[in-house]
């Protein structure tokens, strides 16, 4: 602790009682209490102003969104995310701000059952960095290096969404205010499939989280496994709005190359087709199986006609597109 204020703010807005932690925020270090046998699962994401999300931006979305992301990552592990650290470097201590952003942020903690147990508080420019824990038992982790010739590829929810909110709030796309609602949340409240990650765990040969968009993400699971795909975009789940646009190559783009999705995109071997299609039912969003796993390297994708279609853009390049500030 260097000084009061800053002791002060960490009290107020980012202790709170833990589940699994002996030590908390306070001390040097936090105390986790791994269960026995258990790997633990380790990842991080970070978040700056005016490159992931608008300067402006409403700090308890912003807040929820930080966790998310990381949670997404422990879902596409098929690890149950336990604890959590975050860095942040904030302009001002702006008390509502951070009001704000803690009642997010540990609206998703509560939500997953994850502690925050410890962090750094800066000065600077505003970035947050979420560091996620997670416990997965040895040899069950989901890889994206699993995938075999022949398997399934299934993707949860649906596509597109958060591409299309973005692309209207930068007026690179027309919506009217009614269909910008139906499709905000995904970009500004995305929902970690968890609960997914935790039942495709021993279903599921390989999985990856859709966060620079399907074709990207989904490229790197190939690549990682040393196989091909062939995927159709009729059977891309996508919500009504984008269906009914869906012969548009703008639309077609965000689908297949759109970012921030945080849906989980995972391979399977055909046999359990039956039991992962019953997921769906279970969890109450899609579970969709838009092609298989070939041999062949390289990504194929089937136009609505059938026809190959030629892919450009593979996906969400952060050193090629930024959003405005
Ligand atoms: P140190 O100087 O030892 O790094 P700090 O004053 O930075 O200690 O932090 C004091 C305690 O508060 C530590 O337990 C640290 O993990 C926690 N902490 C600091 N910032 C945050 C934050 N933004 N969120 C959660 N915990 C934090
Ligand atoms: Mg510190």
């Amino acid at each position: 602790m260097t000084s009061s204020p800053e002791f002060d703010l960490i009290a107020r807005h980012f202790t709170r009682a833990t589940r699994h932690t002996t030590l908390g925020i306070g001390d040097d270090a936090a105390l986790l209490d791994i269960t026995p046998g258990m790997q633990l699962a380790v990842s991080a994401d970070m978040l700056v102003a005016g490159t992931h999300f608008f300067p402006d931006a409403d700090p308890r979305l912003l807040g929820w969104k930080s966790l998310a992301v990381n949670l997404s990552d422990m879902a596409a592990m098929g690890a149950l995310p336990k604890w959590a650290t975050l860095a942040i470097a904030l302009p001002a201590a702006d008390q509502a701000w951070l009001s704000a952003f803690s009642a997010g942020l540990f609206a998703c903690a509560n939500r997953y059952q994850v502690d925050l147990i410890g962090g750094d508080t800066t000065r600077g420019p505003l970035a947050i960095s979420v560091q996620i824990m997670g416990e997965v038992a040895p040899g069950k982790a989901l890889k994206r290096s699993g995938a075999k010739v022949g398997d399934d590829i299934w993707v949860s929810g649906t596509l597109g969404n958060a591409a299309l909110a973005l692309a209207a709030l930068q007026q690179r796309y027309a919506l009217s205010a009614e269909e910008l609602e139906s499709c905000i949340s995904a970009l500004h409240q995305p929902t970690p499939r968890v609960e997914l990650g935790l039942l495709i765990n021993m279903m599921a040969h390989s999985a990856i989280d859709i966060s620079d968009g399907l074709l990207a993400d989904l490229g790197h699971l190939l690549k990682a496994s040393a196989t091909g795909a062939e995927i159709h975009l009729g059977r891309l789940p996508i919500s009504r709005l984008m269906h009914q646009r869906m012969t548009e190559p703008a639309v077609q783009q965000m689908v297949l190359a759109g970012g921030d999705d945080y849906e989980l995109c995972f391979t399977a071997p055909a046999r359990n087709h039956g039991e992962i299609a019953k997921l769906a039912g279970l969890l109450g969003f899609p579970v969709s199986c838009i092609g298989q796993v070939t041999a062949t390297p390289g990504l194929t994708v089937r136009n609505l006609d059938q026809s190959i279609m030629q892919v450009s853009q593979h996906g969400y390049d952060h050193f090629n597109q930024a959003i405005p500030a």
